[in-house]
């Protein structure tokens, strides 16, 4: 049985008393929810908000590969650890088009944060000039090829994949349900060509693009979708639980 899960990513928002208060909020609403709910807090209110969180898992939106050294500005795996982080985002569409990550470094990421005992979720994603010059697959099957090369099918049961049409992240226009399916269904199948051993039925996707209360049900009705990572709609306590609640609901929690 694949994980649902609900991500948030807090990006460069929520001062550590805000961060506080959120999580706060979250695990009273969420408290008796089946569904498993992680935030992505930004560095500085992580250890903060993960000794108030209980029910609601945390982690970090970054880091860097190596686990110490001269290297000015970046948080190493075991320091995530060590302040209550369990997950790690990596390959966000914003560190890659911002801060110009590239597949190799992503993939050295995620091997350090597996072997230090992160899990792993890694977002794949084109760009709306890819999608309409009809190479959504082809992106979508070079970074997978790329960011997870050297993994064993064991080491993906630590990874969750993010499927995030870059048009779609903070636009407001999400990609219709059926667009998500059948990148979804394309991520699982390549999962399983790549690794046997069912670990394109097992690996949990989640959709992240503009999900909000409204979209949520729609896009949660797809087989292959198994959840959401929500930018924006996770800064506000209600925002994100109501999206929670229509998750669990139609996937029968
Ligand atoms: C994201 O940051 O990964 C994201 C999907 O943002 P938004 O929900 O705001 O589009």
């Amino acid at each position: 049985m694949r994980e649902i899960i609900l991500a948030g990513n807090w990006k460069m928002h929520k001062t550590i008393e805000e961060g506080e208060s959120l999580v706060k909020c979250l695990e009273e609403k969420f408290k008796d929810s089946p569904l498993k709910v992680i935030v992505f807090p930004p560095f500085t209110a992580i250890n903060a908000t993960a000794k108030i969180a209980k029910k609601i898992k945390v982690g970090g939106q970054n880091m860097y590969f190596e686990k110490e050294g001269a290297f000015t500005g970046e948080v190493s795996p075991i320091m995530l650890k060590e302040a209550g982080a369990e997950y790690v985002i990596i390959g966000h569409s914003e560190r890659r088009n911002i801060f110009g990550e590239k597949d190799e470094l992503i993939n050295k990421k995620v091997h350090s944060a597996l072997e230090n005992g992160l899990k792993v979720v890694l977002c794949i994603g084109e760009k709306l000039e890819e999608r309409n010059a009809g190479k959504t697959e082809e992106v979508i099957e070079n970074e997978l090829k790329k960011d997870l090369d050297g993994l064993s099918s064991k080491d993906i049961t630590n990874i969750i994949i993010a499927y995030e049409p870059i048009w779609a992240i903070g636009t407001g226009v999400s990609a219709k349900p059926e667009q998500a399916e059948e990148v979804h269904k394309f991520i699982r199948n390549l999962l399983d060509e790549r690794f046997g051993d069912n670990v394109g039925e097992n690996t949990t996707i989640l959709y992240g693009g503009s999900v909000k209360p409204a979209n949520i049900e729609s896009l949660a009705k797809m087989k292959d979708i198994d959840g959401g990572l929500v930018g924006g709609a996770s800064l506000k306590c209600e925002s994100f639980f109501e999206i929670g609640k229509f998750l669990s609901k139609i996937k029968g929690l």
